[in-house]
């Protein structure tokens, strides 16, 4: 069942009752006093470390809600600020060109190097092996999507396409996640449009065209998440403070010793670029989002954000139902369930949404800003239409593929 929004408890600042509920840390619906707070019983840990995951939950926090007062009530702007470019740019090159570097260093001291030397070259070579730029591969969960067999859904990704001025993707893929993505994959950076079905499921035709939007919106951006220079820094040293986490992990103390440096330098450079980066990706998410409410209507993109943010009740709804989690039905009903259970307290799950997903590792803004931001613009009227019928027609293309997904083992959630 869904989260019991009870109050207990009077704010101090305002006297407002507060939101508090079992195993949460309450604050105030209304001044949102203790909304910032990091609340170890419900969030995930990023880092591993309390007091850190603290420290960058406050940073992350701040950083959303500036972001969200730069932006809010404005039209987005198409492309990030100059300064913040050229900042991003500094951080990212001298991690790509680490790979070269030790290459380099490590090819000479093993064929010139005297003594120990050579060994050293040796591990340099192989530490340039590990840290190579690579093209980002569509993960293997996914499943392509034959656009033979999915005409009326492939027709709506183009009728969307078009109307948001991007470029038709060159594959969809689908997975059995409650989310959705646009990647450019390989050395040609081939377009991907990733769709999760229950999450496809999960929504109303209004808000799959937003969806559909806001995803194909990205290929039109200008995300330097996704620069051709500034995208392998993100993913390389993703890569290095995840390696040197696990190995240091493994290998206890004696072995995370000589890590502890190196993965220190690696960790603060990885922050730096997540901070760096995170004002201009929230930047090109609003943008998308704005093209998702140019495209769908602003009251469906609302929704749609409004919808991501009561996720976590839509999965133990799920959960707690015992039905078959390949079919469309049961993902919808239950999305149609907590949407109608929570639309009184809609603004309680944002601001959860605002406390919970403030984090330097999100790719997105908090849906509660999201659906703040959609409505803090003007009202616009849906450029393209789903109607039920369609909607049930892509369905029924799509069932197959929810079979595949549950046969390979599913990972449903
Ligand atoms: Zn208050
Ligand atoms: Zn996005």
């Amino acid at each position: 069942m869904t989260a019991d929004t009870g109050t207990r408890g009077v704010c101090p600042r305002c006297r407002h009752p507060l939101v508090s509920e079992p195993r949460t840390l309450a604050w105030c619906p209304d001044c949102e006093w203790k909304l910032a707070a990091y609340d170890p019983l419900r969030m995930a840990s990023d880092w591993g470390w309390r007091p850190l995951d603290r420290l960058l939950h406050r940073l992350a926090y701040r950083l959303d809600a500036r972001s969200f007062r730069r932006l809010a009530g404005r039209p987005p702007g198409r492309s990030g600020n100059l300064a913040g470019r050229v900042l991003l740019l500094a951080v990212s090159v001298p991690f790509l060109l680490a790979a070269p570097a030790c290459l380099v260093l490590g090819g000479y001291l093993f064929v010139a190097g005297l003594g120990l030397a050579p060994v050293l070259g040796v591990l340099l070579v192989l530490f340039a092996v590990l840290i190579r730029p690579r093209a980002p591969r569509l993960p293997r969960r996914f499943r392509l999507v034959d656009p033979a067999r999915a005409p009326a859904f492939v027709g709506l990704v183009e009728q969307v396409a078009a109307a948001c001025a991007a470029p038709v993707p060159q594959l969809i893929a689908v997975d059995a996640s409650l989310n959705a993505a646009s990647m450019l994959v390989g050395v040609r950076r081939r377009r991907v449009l990733a769709i999760g079905l229950p999450l496809w499921a999960a929504l109303p035709p209004g808000q799959r065209v937003a969806l559909l939007a806001h995803e194909l919106g990205h290929f039109v951006n200008h995300d330097s998440r996704r620069g051709l220079l500034t995208g392998p820094a993100f993913t390389t040293l993703a890569r290095l403070v995840d390696v040197l986490q696990s190995v240091a992990r493994r290998g206890g103390y004696l072995f995370t010793l000589p890590y502890l440096v190196l993965g220190w330098l690696f960790w603060l450079g990885y922050v730096l670029l997540l901070v760096t980066g995170l004002r201009d990706g929230q930047r090109a998410e609003y943008f998308a989002d704005d093209i998702a409410a140019d495209v769908a209507g602003s009251a469906a993109a609302a929704d749609l954000f409004d919808t991501l943010a009561v996720l976590e009740p839509v999965t133990r709804t799920v959960r707690d139902g015992g039905r078959d989690r390949a079919s469309v039905a049961t993902w919808r009903d239950a999305a149609r369930y907590v949407r109608r259970d929570l639309a009184e307290r809609m603004e309680i799950s944002r601001q959860r949404s605002i406390r919970e997903e403030a984090s330097l590792l999100a790719s997105h803004p908090p849906a509660g800003l999201r659906s703040r931001m959609a409505r803090s613009r003007p009202h616009r009227e849906p450029r393209v239409t789903l109607t039920d019928a369609l909607a049930g027609q892509i369905d029924a293309e799509l069932a197959p593929w929810y079979r595949q997904l549950d046969e390979a083992g599913g990972g449903w959630l």
